[in-house]
């Protein structure tokens, strides 16, 4: 018997991302970029200043993630237009807050708000700051050109720190559509052996239960697949599966580097097959 199987697509609504998302993220950013201006004005040391960037990346990611998933956007494109709205959000404020900061400490005393209203007259403090050369850097001062390269590889990273937090928002994600809610990764890990990827490409454009049929994975460093289910909670019924590959090559020093990737698009399943695939899982 062939059966073809239904592929998975978020619905692309927006959800609410065109006004919760848009009216949240700049206050979420403000504070987050308050305190990143804040660590590194207060700790000059270059190690501690590329983890602040670290964290703050890290922050930001998880912050457009968050907000994507709240505002229950399943539209790819809506997710990438809030991710564009916030990274200029994010740079702006972060100038604004920089300029904030950095005169408070020469106490001379601008407002903060009076800095992200007046666009013109922040942009002209951030140019003096950028000739005075606020960074010591390894006993040089970053001033001039180099401080706007140094601000321009930050702000590339901070900007694709962001990007990454939609993308990641709206990817392998599913959203219930009758409970009006996502659905959970079931965290079913179900790791399987696979002679190729021809083998499970066939599997996956005639019969997912021919993926039962398979061994359970137990050796080490070979080739395997790992089956994911999302599930609703709620009614148990919107359903999918997916499959990522794990593959390994040797590094120069004979060690074997894992790599897993997305395989497969998300396909719904039935409870029936949901309940095979877990029996399976808990096979010894
Ligand atoms: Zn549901």
């Amino acid at each position: 018997m062939s059966t073809v199987n239904i592929e998975y697509k978020l619905s692309e609504n927006p959800g609410k991302i065109y006004w919760l998302g848009f009216a949240l993220t700049p206050f979420i950013v403000l504070l987050t970029c308050l305190a990143y201006v804040y660590s590194n004005l207060y700790v000059n040391f270059v190690g501690l200043n590329v983890l602040f960037l670290i964290i703050f990346c890290v922050f930001l990611f998880y912050i457009n993630k968050l907000i994507v998933r709240i505002s229950s956007c399943r539209s790819k494109k809506a997710s990438m237009i809030h991710a564009s709205y916030m990274a200029v959000v994010t740079v702006y404020l972060l100038f604004a807050t920089y300029v904030y900061s950095m005169f408070r400490i020469d106490n001379v005393n601008y407002s903060l708000i009076d800095l992200i209203i007046k666009p013109v007259m922040m942009f002209e403090r951030v140019g003096f700051i950028a000739q005075m050369g606020p960074y010591n850097v390894f006993g040089g001062k970053i001033s001039g050109i180099y401080f706007w390269l140094y601000t321009f590889v930050e702000l590339v990273i901070i900007i694709g720190s962001v990007y990454f937090g939609g993308k990641k928002g709206v990817h392998e994600a599913v959203y219930c559509e009758q409970c009006k809610r996502w659905a959970e990764d079931v965290k079913l890990d179900l790791k399987l052996d696979v002679m190729n990827e021809k083998e499970v490409t066939n599997i996956l454009n005639s019969d997912l239960d021919k993926l039962l049929d398979l061994n359970k994975f137990n050796s080490k460093n070979s080739n395997h697949i790992v089956v994911n289910i999302h599930k609703c909670s709620k009614c148990n019924e919107t359903c999918t599966l997916d499959v990522d590959m794990v593959s390994y090559t040797k590094d120069k020093k004979g060690n074997f580097q894992e790599a897993k990737n997305d395989f497969s698009p998300l396909y719904l399943i039935n409870q029936d097959q949901y309940q095979k695939f877990v029996s399976k899982k808990a096979q010894g």
